[in-house]
């Protein structure tokens, strides 16, 4: 067996090649339910010839490695200790958990991880730290990309306003008033799908349903949606699993 990777969007993947004696075996990918990817290749097979199929299915591999960390951390309840991953705009960081200091607690990003500091290390008081910090994050993104997006959305005069707010199952919401409502938890997911949302709703401030309407002023702010929306899907418990 070996290990190799690739990229894909923003993210590294590595797979481990079995050789196998039979070699009418065809190249065969598989995603393991604790999310490793395994490809079976006859002996022999050159590893340029294996990665190029690797490649062309990188979308595919991506999608059900994403699929099985979600079922998993379905299962996993989060522990809020150190090694545990956790994300940021799309990305998995570790988390470290450290001692303050006699400092009051404080979480930041640092050397590719998320360290939170604090006197107390009970899972319940770091994820309390967690949330306030993924809120703070949140509420300067959303503001930014909130004010991006709808300076080309032709039918908005003004930004509208913006609030946070904690959804179980839901990402963002718009009030008849013309308020955006978006869930902290989105910062954990990447640029692209935050703007989805956002768009999502800038749009329903115009049509308040899913109508054909709806999905044709969609498509002209935000051409290409749906595998952004696919790929919020395919995360979607993993993001909002606190
Ligand atoms: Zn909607």
């Amino acid at each position: 067996m070996s290990k190799s990777s690739f990229v894909y969007g923003d993210e590294h993947f590595e797979y481990e090649v079995c050789f196998t004696p039979d070699r009418g075996q065809k190249i065969a990918i598989h995603v393991r339910p604790d999310a490793s990817v395994q490809v079976d290749a006859p002996d022999g097979e050159p590893a340029q010839k294996i990665h190029s199929t690797v490649l062309k299915r990188a979308r595919w591999i991506r999608n059900h490695v994403l699929q099985a960390r979600a079922q998993r951390a379905h299962v996993l309840p989060r522990g809020y200790v150190s090694g545990e991953s956790h994300f940021y705009l799309g990305r998995r960081y570790q988390l470290k958990v450290s001692d303050a200091n006699g400092a009051g607690p404080h979480v930041k990003l640092w050397r590719g991880r998320i360290q939170v500091e604090s006197e107390k290390r009970a899972p319940e008081e770091i994820r309390k730290h967690l949330y306030r910090w993924y809120r703070q994050r949140a509420s300067g993104v959303f503001g930014r990309r909130l004010h991006a997006i709808a300076s080309n959305v032709p039918w908005l005069k003004e930004v509208p306003p913006l609030r946070l707010l904690k959804m179980r199952r839901q990402w963002g919401s718009c009030s008849p008033q013309g308020v955006v409502f978006l869930n902290p938890h989105l910062v954990k997911a990447p640029r692209d799908c935050v703007d989805y949302v956002i768009t999502h709703e800038l749009c329903h401030l115009k049509e308040h349903n899913h109508s054909r309407r709806y999905y044709r002023l969609l498509r002209e702010i935000m051409p290409g949606w749906e595998p952004v929306k696919a790929r919020l899907d395919g995360m979607a418990e993993l993001l909002l699993n606190e």
